[in-house]
């Protein structure tokens, strides 16, 4: 392996040398932003440094719902939060999809309009009575459509469920494929003549008044601005209200003659399933063990997985067979607020991270916002 300073003259000019935009991360903020940026600024120079060999956060890992806020989830984030704040991240999401399309065409990411279906099991609390009517009328205000919840429990007993009182339907969500996504949003940064270095890991940077230097596993790079979109792994570099969170997910083998098709939301987002290629994706459970689960170290534990495979077996798939093919983990960026930070903390260096469960949705829009910080 070779570091930077024993690199060819070509190499040097066209990989390092007068970096106007150095961007930390290759998830979906830092692609966007990086795609951003050369639409404002066209011939500046903009280089992705990514430390993994493919992106190696959430963005490739995710469940890949283009989802805004189920019912529960917004009832629960109402007890927590400021109504305004919590429908100014509605708002966010919603707008973040409408961003994210502006980039990627919907069919090459294979979105699906499934709508989705937040459960609440016959053990759980149900939302108030006049809860649907409230989230219709704010949806009518903020996106002019007043039927974008509805009471769908009829339906549930085709999806073949068990124990499971009520299905509340949100008629605009949907579900897209991650993988194309992240190969989309790459295929654009190519075209735009953006950079991605792999296996390059940002260890620490300075400023000075005219640059940024870099610290690399690879020796030292110079930039003249520097927008970091490492989302939960960006703590080392500042202080700030994020903490990495790790979420598990898995996914079966096909099953034959599934008897639903969409996405689900159960237990105030904490739960997560959708169909994709006859399989069926699960995930969540982080609320089982949070301090356990706030770390960036990748892996699966069997407190979790026995969690997400018992709903499985227990409710969702009742009486059909089926088989677990392999699990995974990505790590997210949480923090006690669930907006994302997108802040110039110098002249030159910015973060764009704290993405929570929703990157998929903000993603885009936070890109689109961090470009117009310098
Ligand atoms: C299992 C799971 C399911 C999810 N489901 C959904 C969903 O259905 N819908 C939804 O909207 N959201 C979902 N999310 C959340 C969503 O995936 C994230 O919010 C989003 O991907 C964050 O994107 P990002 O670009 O900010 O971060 P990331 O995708 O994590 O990208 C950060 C990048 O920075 C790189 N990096 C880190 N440190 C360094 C360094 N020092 N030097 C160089 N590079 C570095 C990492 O390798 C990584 O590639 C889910 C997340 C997980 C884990």
């Amino acid at each position: 392996m070779l570091f930077f300073n024993e690199l060819s003259f070509w190499e040097r000019k066209e990989y390092l040398d007068e970096i106007d935009f150095a961007i930390i991360g290759s998830g979906i903020v830092g692609m966007s932003t990086a795609i951003f940026l050369k639409k404002r600024y066209p011939t500046a120079k903009i280089t992705i440094l990514e430390r993994g060999y493919l992106p190696t956060g959430a963005s490739t890992k995710n469940a890949g719902f283009a989802c805004f806020g189920s019912p529960t989830e917004l009832y629960d984030d109402l007890q927590k939060n400021t109504e305004h704040a919590v429908w100014e991240t509605f708002l966010l999401r919603y707008q973040g999809l409408q961003t994210l399309f502006s980039l990627v065409e919907k069919k090459k990411i294979n979105y699906k309009p499934c709508a989705s279906w937040d459960l609440i099991a016959e053990n759980q609390l149900d939302i108030p009575e006049d809860f649907i009517a409230y989230l219709n009328s704010k949806t009518e205000q903020l996106i002019n459509d007043n039927s974008v919840y509805s009471d769908d429990s009829e339906l549930l007993a085709s999806f073949g469920f068990k124990g499971f009182q009520k299905a509340y339907k949100n008629s605009l969500e949907g579900s897209i494929d991650t993988g194309k996504l992240i190969t989309e949003l790459y295929k654009k940064t190519v075209e735009n003549g953006i950079q991605t270095l792999f296996g390059i890991n940002l260890e620490s940077y300075s400023e000075s008044e005219k640059e940024v230097s870099l610290a690399t596993n690879f020796g030292e790079l110079k930039c003249a601005h520097l927008l970091i979109c490492t989302n939960g792994f960006a703590t080392k570099f500042q202080q700030l209200d994020l903490q990495p969170a790790r979420a598990q997910v898995l996914i079966t083998k096909p099953i034959q003659d599934l008897k639903f098709d969409g996405t689900f939301h159960f237990d105030a987002g904490y739960y997560y399933f959708r169909t994709i290629e006859n399989r069926v994706l699960i995930g969540g459970g982080r609320n089982l063990n949070f301090e356990g689960e706030t770390t960036e170290n990748f892996g699966t534990t069997n407190q979790i997985q026995d969690s997400i495979l018992s709903l499985l077996k227990e409710n969702i798939l009742p009486n059909s067979p089926f088989e677990v093919d392999y699990s995974w983990s990505g790590i997210m960026g949480v923090g006690n607020e669930k907006s994302p930070i997108i802040k110039k903390v110098n002249n030159r260096v910015a973060f764009g991270v704290r993405m929570g469960g929703m990157g998929v949705a903000i993603g885009s829009e936070v890109g689109k916002k961090l470009a117009t910080i310098f």
